[in-house]
C-alpha cells in the first residue's frame, strides 16, 4: 500500500503527479493546498482564518493546518494508504508527521521530491495564474512562496535523505515522463 509524501517547490507539479499516483496505486490523494482552498471556498471558520496567509503566499500556522489534515488522515476509519501532497512543509510538521506515524503504527514508504529549475517554476506558475486564477499565483506571491520553500521546506529533503526514503525525481519534461520516472 502506497504511503507517500510529496515535497516539492511551488509549480513543480505536486498536484498533477499526486493525483496520478493516487489513481495508479488506488489510494486517496490528500493535497493540503486543496483542502485549505476548499475551506476558503466554503467560507468556513478555518477558511476565513487561513485566507490571508494563503493569499500572500505564507504558510498557514500549524494550529490550523494540523487538525484539518489529521481529521482526514485519522478519524473513524484511518487511511491505510495515501499520497500526501503539501505536508510536511517545515521541520515542526515533519516531527508531527513522525509522531502521528508512531501513534498510528504507520510508516511512510516514500518521500518524493520533484526537481525543476527555478526559472521554469516561475514560468509555469505565471501561466497557471492566468489560466486557473489561483489568487496566490501572482509574481509577488510566487516569490514569497519560493522563499518560504527554500527556507522552511527544502531543508526537509536532507532530513529524509538521511532516513533513506527520499526519491528525487527530475520534474522537467512532459507530465507522462515525470510520472514514469517516479514509478521507476
Ligand atoms: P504551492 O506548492 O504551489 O504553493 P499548495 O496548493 O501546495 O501550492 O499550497 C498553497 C498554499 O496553502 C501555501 O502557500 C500555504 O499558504 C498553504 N499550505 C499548504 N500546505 C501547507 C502546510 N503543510 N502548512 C502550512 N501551509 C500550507
Amino acid at each position: 500500500m502506497l504511503r507517500a509524501l510529496l515535497v516539492a517547490p511551488p509549480g513543480a507539479g505536486k498536484g498533477t503527479q499526486g493525483e496520478r499516483l493516487a489513481d495508479i496505486y488506488g489510494v486517496p490523494h490528500l493535497s493540503t493546498g486543496e483542502l485549505l482552498r476548499a475551506e476558503v471556498a466554503k467560507r468556513s471558520k478555518i477558511g476565513l482564518d487561513v485566507e490571508s496567509f494563503m493569499h500572500r503566499g505564507d504558510l498557514v500556522p500549524d494550529e490550523l493546518m494540523a487538525p484539518l489534515l489529521l481529521g482526514y488522515l485519522t478519524g473513524p476509519e484511518p487511511l491505510s494508504g495515501f499520497v500526501l501532497d503539501g505536508f510536511p512543509r517545515t521541520a515542526e510538521q515533519a516531527e508531527l508527521a513522525h509522531q502521528w506515524g508512531l501513534a498510528s503504527g504507520i510508516t511512510f514508504n516514500a518521500v518524493i521530491s520533484l526537481d525543476v529549475p527555478a526559472e521554469e517554476l516561475v514560468e509555469r506558475l505565471v501561466r497557471r495564474g492566468s489560466e486557473v486564477s489561483r489568487s496566490d499565483d501572482t509574481i509577488e506571491t510566487i516569490r514569497l512562496r519560493q522563499q518560504v520553500y527554500a527556507k522552511s521546506t527544502e531543508p526537509l529533503l536532507e532530513y529524509y535523505r538521511g532516513r533513506v526514503i527520499l526519491i528525487e525525481v527530475d520534474g522537467t519534461g512532459t507530465v507522462d515522463e515525470v510520472t514514469r520516472r517516479i514509478r521507476e
